[in-house]
């Protein structure tokens, strides 16, 4: 059956999966133990030493990750937390699912990351009473998700010098910040992403993501506390989980202590995730040799802006967005990426912010007003293919089509 990776010449992405992957789920399929166990242990153990991070709780999804974090800080229905509109649908949906409400915040027109600014102009319109989605002006603001978008880290000193200024919980979606690490500045030593991570820093091993165990997720937190309830209600809100209870050492016995959820993971995900881990930096340099290829190949194209490449960064470079210069084409985004799709490259767009879709807009109130520069922004993107084990011919294919389509729509 043909696949979008046959039709297309360069897919958007392509998984690294190599051979000890390979021979590790196999081990682990005829190990008899399939669901979490010693392989998701040692996933947990090994992911927690590579971002120094104290705790590190393994799940299905960023998403689970998400959701556990703002369970274990206490998130009640009707409170309110600060998440940027440019961002995928989870950052946002998970505060919903425990019935509270996001606030979204414009972006920073420079690394497309949450504007702390307009973070504190949302809260001076709440207490005004002029965010339709928070009519009423006493609603509690309670935490903030900054996301690391496409791997670049937002300034953390800056992050929690805001959450302690307005008494807010910090949880990091750092669904593409892995590996990344940032510093204030250049004397300064390197902070990798989850280390002193303020509250709990949440990763997504989807399967396009920079280490992937097909779905899966990770929760990093110094706190034990936190720790324990995201661990807790991964599992049902058991008092203890079935690793404990039948690999011998643990009782038969347990107590429901909460209605928890089920989002562990299983050990033959984790079985690709200790490899991928290990990979982790070699993948990430060939993903950043890569984008200083693109830079070099596409820096004198005028019609595009090519992504922000900031100081004191490690970039993951989970994504490679392009700016068009709208002005300098004949042809919007949409043909744009139309013409990149007909040409048999992948592209994607990162993304349709949250206030443009129908449940913000039409349910909560969001109006493109509120967020001015999230709303000219993305009509102006699209990521490009990269990943590890892209070939020159791939790269070169893809620089040529962009700059052919450039120059045909001047
Ligand atoms: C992919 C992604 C998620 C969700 O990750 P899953 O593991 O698929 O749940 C959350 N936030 C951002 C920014 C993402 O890109």
């Amino acid at each position: 059956m043909a696949t979008p990776t046959t039709i297309l010449k360069v897919p958007f992405f392509r998984p690294a999966i190599g051979e000890p992957e390979i021979a590790e789920v196999v081990n682990c399929l005829r190990s008899g133990w399939l669901t979490s166990g010693p392989t998701t242990k040692r996933f947990e153990t090994e992911f927690a030493a590579a971002v120094g991070g104290k705790y590190a709780v393994a799940l299905n999804s960023a998403t689970a990750a998400l959701h556990l974090a703002a369970d274990a800080l206490g998130l009640k229905a009707g409170q309110a937390v600060l998440v940027p509109t440019l961002t995928f649908a989870a950052t946002a949906e998970i505060v919903r699912y425990l019935g509270g409400i996001p606030i979204l915040v414009d972006c920073d027109p420079t690394t497309s990351n949450m504007d702390l600014a307009d973070a504190e102009r949302k809260l001076e319109l709440l207490r005004a009473g002029k965010i339709p989605a928070a009519p009423r002006r006493e609603t509690e603001v309670v935490g903030i998700i900054p996301v690391h978008v496409g791997g670049a880290m937002m300034d953390m000193n800056a992050v929690n010098a805001f959450a302690k200024k307005h008494n807010l919980w910090v949880v990091e979606d750092a669904a593409h910040a892995f590996p990344a690490a940032w510093r204030p500045s250049a004397n300064a030593p390197w902070q990798r992403c989850g280390q002193n991570t303020s509250a709990v820093a949440c990763y997504s091993f989807y399967a396009n993501k920079t280490i992937t165990t097909g779905e899966g997720g990770m929760a990093v937190t110094d706190d034990q506390q936190l720790a324990d309830r995201i661990r807790m209600m991964s599992l049902h809100g058991l008092s203890h989980d079935a690793w404990g209870r039948y690999s011998g050492g643990g009782s038969w016995d347990y107590r429901i202590v909460e209605a928890g959820y089920k989002y562990n993971l299983t050990d033959i995900a984790a079985a690709i995730g200790v490899h991928q881990l290990a990979r982790a930096e070699e993948m990430r340099l060939e993903r950043e040799s890569l984008a200083r290829w693109y830079g070099e190949a596409l820096g004198d194209v005028a019609a595009i802006e090519l992504p922000n490449v900031p100081e004191n960064r490690i970039h993951s470079w989970h994504l490679y967005p392009l700016r068009l210069r709208l002005e300098r084409l004949s042809i919007d985004r949409n043909a744009f990426f139309a013409a990149m799709r007909e040409a048999g490259v992948g592209c994607s767009v990162h993304w349709r912010p949250l206030h443009l879709h129908p449940y913000y807009s039409e349910r909560f109130g969001w109006t493109p007003d509120l967020l001015p520069v999230a709303t000219k922004l993305w009509e102006r993107f699209i990521s490009l293919p990269l990943f590890p084990g892209m070939r020159e011919d791939e790269r070169d294919y893809v620089v040529e089509v962009v700059r052919r389509i450039c120059a045909d729509n001047a």
